[in-house]
């Protein structure tokens, strides 16, 4: 049998077991007394003067012999884990005679402990002397019950508080009744809590606490929610996703709310990082192609609304690629960025500004009633590039066009407004660069016949169609031929030759341009070869080159390579540039490669002289071997003697600076007459043969 060791005080005085120890006075609980206490349901024990008695119920279920019992005897009964409490709370109360009600287990007869509800209750006898009858009833399967509950709600509670997510059981009238650890630090900013019962919405900052509000309504009327939340304690800002769970009893009803928030902070903030790269430019900060659309469709709905007028302005850099080639590509980044602050800075709150990407901008300007506000708000834009822009002590120098639409003038939607106003900028760009130019409906035809010009261009390099033919060009004493200009046809399913007129837009587009050029090359090469393998004497041939295919600055390289290969005399060919050429950008890489062509020997001439803008100056500085008087001098001659007196200027210049002068366009007679007379010494034209297949050159060579 368990047995304790009490916690004996002497001073305490408890009352001794021994016999000798105890004033007999036996005698004092009565008889109807006992018989009353032992037809109780309930264990008492009772103390008469010191003496002490326990009932039948008692003895039985403790197991002892007889009804006389001292406390000290039955508190031996007791489990040892209750005893010492119980024991110490009894000491007290002996002195006092303060009553006390205490569960604790009392061990039965076999050895097993059950709870029993201690009640205690004095009676004074002496100055602070008592009298006891303690009642012990049995509690112990309630006890069970209750600690089993306790212990798995404990249980609970710390499940809960291991988790991360913040949970709360809410009232349905919402009221925290129970929050977890992270609920606590998030909320309250503290890990533990005494007491709940404050309300929910009032923990949440201002501008959340409405759709908190629907959030519990819903949930209490039993349907699950669901919200963002936040949180803000100091400078921390953290975001929630709070998903609301009725608990709903049998008969239907929402009895609480479970909301478990999950700290969805980091994802905000990846979020956010996110939308801003997917709408914003991070080099220059200003809204991207793709924000830019959604918003310009809500600007043009807005528009719709009210019955009023949206305008879109296009911005293009000019000749930027020059400032990547001869700068470097971060000092065209600097441009950019500097151009972008000031851009965005200079217009008002009716307007926006977005970079679509390259150095092409669009501003909207809302609510406008003319299209003198446009043109305002573009002179404003354009005085963006007076100011210097400085990179590394250089000036970044800078020009832009604008091409402009309307809605609901122009287009209906935004796409087509965006369409509008690039076709206004490419009509621009086609004319010189710079300024403003405002969307025409003939702007359309002009764009869509460059558009067939480009799809023609891909269809006769896709279907091999091209063909050089070649136009004699003739010393004009005697007419013999000096050489051969070749020029690209093109045939078509049915053997009709087109001239490059239906495909001149190509020549602007450096890839079509480069492949329409390597056909050319490979084909009048392979026709030269041809007649050079037959022993025919070979008469130099020129080639044209347009101005994009020196972008690349391996125009040189590439030509000679194929030379090469075909094994080409250098002196059997000519290269025929414009004179805009020279005088537009990358004009550096058209030097480079006229300068390395002319020293392996590949002659260098220079079309349609007299029409640019700085000649003379091309003359001194370039490698040229000889100018061909434009066709349209050769053609006014006769009318305009200021024409003949530029032309007869110009066959002069020959002699003076060894270069060949050779009239194109000569039709008539009287034009090779005057150009004899003139002292020009070479021609080509209809006078003497138009462009000829390879077949027929063949022919007139032999
Ligand atoms: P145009 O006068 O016809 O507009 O010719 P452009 O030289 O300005 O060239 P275009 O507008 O056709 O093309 C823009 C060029 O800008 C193409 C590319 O080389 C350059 N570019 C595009 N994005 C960037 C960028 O982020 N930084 C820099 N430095 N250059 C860029
Ligand atoms: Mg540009």
């Amino acid at each position: 049998m368990a047995s304790i060791n009490l916690p004996l005080d002497s001073n305490l005085n408890p009352v001794d077991s021994s016999a000798n120890s105890i004033p007999v006075k036996v005698a004092q609980i009565s008889n109807e007394v006992k018989q009353a206490l032992d037809l109780m349901p309930h264990l008492v024990w009772m103390t008469k003067l010191g003496v002490g008695y326990c009932n039948t119920p008692l003895k039985q279920f403790i197991g002892i012999e007889s009804n006389n019992i001292c406390d000290t005897d039955w508190i031996k009964y007791l489990h040892p884990e209750d005893a010492e409490h119980i024991y110490n709370i009894w000491i007290t109360a002996q002195k006092t005679g303060q009553n006390f009600e205490k569960e604790c287990r009392i061990r039965n007869v076999d050895g097993h402990y059950q709870w029993f509800l201690l009640l205690a209750q004095s009676t004074e006898y002496g100055r602070k002397q008592f009298d006891w009858t303690i009642t012990c009833t049995n509690i112990h399967d309630r006890a069970l019950l209750l600690r089993e509950t306790s212990e798995s709600l404990r249980a609970n509670t710390d499940m809960l508080d291991v988790s991360v997510d913040c949970i709360k059981i809410i009232t349905p009238d919402g009221f925290v009744s129970h929050m977890n650890k992270s609920g606590c630090i998030a909320l309250l900013g503290k890990e533990k809590v005494k007491t709940f019962g404050m309300e929910w919405l009032g923990l949440l900052p201002p501008e959340v606490r409405e759709q908190g509000k629907k959030a519990i309504k819903q949930a209490a009327k039993g349907k699950n929610a669901r919200f963002a939340g936040k949180s803000v304690f100091g400078n921390l800002t953290m975001y929630w996703d709070n998903i609301l769970t009725p608990v709903v009893n049998e008969e239907g009803q929402t009895t609480s709310i479970l909301c478990v928030s999950r700290d969805v902070t980091k994802q905000r903030i990846a979020e956010e990082k996110l939308r801003i790269t997917s709408e914003f430019d991070e080099m220059t900060g200003l809204m991207n192609r793709r924000a830019f659309k959604k918003k310009l469709k809500v600007s043009i709905a807005k528009a719709k609304e009210i019955r009023g007028q949206t305008g879109l302005l296009l911005i293009d850099l000019d000749h930027f690629k020059h400032i990547n080639d001869t700068l470097g590509h971060s000092a065209g980044d600097h441009l950019l960025k500097v151009l972008s602050k000031r851009l965005a800075h200079c217009l008002d709150e009716n307007a926006y500004i977005s970079r679509l990407g390259g150095d092409e901008f669009a501003v909207v300007i809302e609510n406008i009633e003319s299209n003198e506000q446009i043109i305002n708000v573009s002179k404003k834009l354009l005085k963006q590039l007076e100011a210097p822009i400085t990179y590394s002590g250089k000036l970044l120098n800078g020009g832009m066009s604008i091409g402009g639409s309307v809605y609901p003038v122009d287009a209906k939607d935004g796409s087509g407004l965006l369409k509008c106003a690039d076709t206004a900028l490419n009509d621009l760009k086609d004319r010189g660069r710079g300024g403003i130019r405002m969307f025409g409906v003939d702007m359309f035809e002009i764009a869509q016949m460059k558009a067939k010009q480009l799809d023609t261009a891909r269809q006769i390099i896709r279907n091999n169609q091209i063909e050089p033919f070649y136009q004699p060009k003739v010393k004009l004493d005697d007419c013999s031929i000096i050489g051969f200009e070749a020029l690209l046809r093109w045939r078509d399913e049915d053997s009709n030759i087109h001239s490059p007129a239906t495909v001149v837009e190509a020549f602007n587009d450096f890839e079509l341009a480069t492949k329409i050029s390597e056909t050319m090359h490979n084909k009048i090469f392979t026709d030269m070869s041809a007649w050079i393998s037959q022993g025919i004497n070979v008469v130099p041939i020129s080639i044209n080159a347009s101005p994009v295919e020196f972008m690349r600055d391996n125009y040189a390289e590439i030509l000679l390579k194929r030379l090469a290969a075909y094994k080409i005399p250098h002196d059997l060919v000519e290269i025929e540039i414009t004179e805009h050429i020279l005088a537009d950008r990358g004009y550096e890489y058209v030097v480079r490669a006229l300068k390395k062509l002319k020293n392996s020997g590949v002659r260098i001439a220079l079309d349609d002289f007299g029409t640019g803008h700085s000649s003379m100056t091309h003359l001194r500085d370039y490698p040229v071997d000889s100018l061909k008087i434009d066709y349209n001098f050769v053609n006014r001659m006769h009318e305009e003697k200021s024409i003949k007196a530029i032309v007869e200027g110009i066959a002069k210049l020959g002699p003076i600076l060894s270069l060949d002068i050779i009239a194109e366009g000569i039709e008539t007679v009287e034009q090779l007459d005057s150009l004899r007379a003139a002292g020009c010494k070479f021609g080509q034209g209809f006078l003497f043969s138009q462009a000829i297949s390879a077949d027929d050159a063949k022919q007139m060579l032999i």
